[in-house]
């Protein structure tokens, strides 16, 4: 009981599922459709592959514990300076290590009541209380979350897009809500969805670290540039924050493989815009196919759909797997009635539709 705090105990273990050959084995399905972590449909692409290739004879040394070309390439490319970037072995690693920097288990740490499941993790991990304030139509309650501001509050967790619901802050709301937010208080603004939604309606939240020192803007390469295996993600902070994330940070949390690839993804913007328009046309899709069947979805500016399939989310999403297509379920998110889907390419959305009407058909 002693081992570890109260916070670690009352964790539970990130559901992840088993592998998918292990799942086609078990099952006796083969091309199994993985649909379920809002990965990119694309995989690699020839570029990130070479670029991966071509850094393999250097593995034996240890990776640049700066990050340097990946820094001055992120800063190049979003105009800023590269000592206001952190580096992550995946965003996960950045929040975890923004909570270990700056959270102590005196602390309380706000977020959403359908918020990402590593929030809660990283801060009861460091024995603080997490606050889960109730959602407003599935999306943040902005002033909720502002209600639930106290003298122990060190943090407040947002991601917009916000996974698993896929709602969207539009940038107005969100600049009021960072002018009302106490200067102590520290405001993470989770972007791992940004590059799906329209270029127009995105927050300038990399301008808005110079307005708020307390804004720390994450970002991931695991989504719309396609390297979730990769492991690779960053944070956008003032200089002074950076400097003391840079403190705590393990120097070689990137390794020299997705060092290289991120670099080598991000100047690709020809696979950017195809991961974008590819995901337009599944998300259309599939949002046809559930007004079609009259089934309910949370409207979504990400890479999946959460679909409101009833009492029964449990029994469809094993009807599904059987019918060789893995989706999420989002029970654990206080979604019990929902499956979280992520966007395909479009005949892997279509293997989802056909199994799931023919379950739909069965119900009647
Ligand atoms: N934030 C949000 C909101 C996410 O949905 C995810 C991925 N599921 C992440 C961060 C973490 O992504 P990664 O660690 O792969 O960068």
């Amino acid at each position: 009981k002693t081992l570890a705090n109260e916070g670690v105990r009352n964790l539970s273990p990130y559901q992840a599922g088993k592998p998918i050959e292990e799942l086609e084995r078990e099952l006796g399905i083969r091309n199994i459709v993985k649909l379920a972590s809002n990965e990119n449909p694309l995989g690699l692409s020839a570029k990130v592959k070479q670029a991966l290739q071509d850094q393999l004879a250097g593995l034996a040394r240890y990776p640049d514990a700066n990050g340097y070309y990946l820094k001055t390439c992120i800063a190049e490319k979003f105009n800023i300076k590269a000592n206001q970037i952190t580096l992550g072995n995946g965003s996960n690693d950045v929040l975890e290590l923004i909570a270990r920097t700056f959270v102590s288990d005196k602390n309380e740490v706000i977020y959403s009541q359908h918020a990402f499941v590593v929030y809660p993790i990283v801060t009861q991990a460091i024995g603080a209380k997490g606050i889960a304030v109730p959602a407003k139509d599935y999306g943040h309650d902005l002033d909720g979350m502002l209600d639930a501001i106290n003298d122990r509050t060190r943090m407040i967790f947002i991601a917009n897009p916000n996974n698993p619901t896929g709602t969207f802050l539009a940038s107005d709301a969100l600049h009021n809500f960072l002018k009302s937010v106490p200067a102590n208080v520290l405001v993470v603004l989770d972007e791992a969805y940004s590059e799906y939604v329209a270029e127009e309606d995105r927050a300038p939240s990399f301008q808005w670290v110079n307005e708020f020192p307390n804004l720390l803007v994450t970002r991931t390469f695991s989504k719309a540039y396609g390297l979730a295996g990769l492991r690779a993600g960053f944070a956008v902070t003032g200089a002074e924050i950076a400097d003391l994330l840079n403190r705590v940070r393990q120097p070689f949390n990137m390794n020299s493989l997705s060092l290289r690839a991120a670099e080598v993804a991000l100047g690709d913007t020809g696979y950017l815009e195809k991961s974008v328009i590819v995901n337009d046309t599944g998300m259309a899709q599939l949002t046809l196919f559930c007004d079609e069947q009259g089934l309910r979805y949370i409207p979504s500016r990400g890479n999946f759909l959460t679909i409101e399939v009833g009492e029964d989310a449990a029994g469809i999403y094993q009807k599904l797997l059987h019918a060789g297509v893995i989706v999420r379920p989002v029970a654990g998110y206080e979604l019990p009635r929902h499956l979280r889907v992520s966007i395909g390419l479009p005949e892997e959305n279509q293997v989802f539709i056909e199994a799931m009407k023919k379950i739909l058909a069965e119900q009647v």
